[in-house]
């Protein structure tokens, strides 16, 4: 992983919860989603930035799925979904478990505090109000087990003080050129 890196949140939307801990070494894993016409551009960015990923449309994991007898992934916001990781092992094993629609194998791959991800297994998302739940955080990807949940506060704001040591470092170094 370099360690500079641009930023390119004007066209991956979820670029600091998803790519940006990859890339700092918070998270090992990642998923994010792509449309068709920033795939080949996305990749460079990762090929540039020495992250591990394997692409996947949403077809083909449904098809899979519909295989294994597993429920479909039906609220994508893209067609191209990257699984994308510090090492190439964690990304299959994070495909493997998209594939089989494992939450828990998913969730534990992402990062996610087993709070969430228990709470998350046990009620579904229908009578969330995942709006309200995520109000009070910037940073993550996931639907937290309570707008208080202590985990998700810490890494949250652990990923908060990363970003802003991030940006200033970078605008250090513009100040050396
Ligand atoms: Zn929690």
């Amino acid at each position: 992983m370099k360690e500079i890196f641009e930023i390119i949140d004007d066209w991956v939307g979820t670029f600091w919860v998803e790519v940006f801990p990859v890339l700092r070494g918070l998270r090992s894993t990642g998923i994010v989603e792509i449309p068709d016409e920033n795939v080949s551009r996305f990749k460079s960015y990762l090929e540039e930035n020495d992250v591990a990923y394997q692409l996947i449309t949403v077809s083909e994991l449904n098809e899979e799925r519909i295989k294994r007898g597993k429920d479909l992934f039906l609220d994508q916001q893209h067609e191209n979904i990257f699984y994308i990781g510090d090492e190439a092992r964690k990304v299959r094993m994070l495909v493997e478990g998209d594939r089989d629609n494992d939450f828990f194998c998913v969730g534990m791959m992402l990062g996610y505090p087993d709070c969430c991800v228990a709470t998350l297994f046990k009620t579904g998302t229908e009578s969330l109000d995942i709006k309200a739940l995520k109000s009070n955080f910037s940073m993550i990807a996931h639907i937290p087990c309570s707008s208080t949940c202590p985990r998700t506060i810490e890494y949250d704001s652990k990923l908060k003080a990363d970003k802003e040591r991030y940006l200033e470092k970078i605008a250090n170094g513009r100040n050396c050129l």
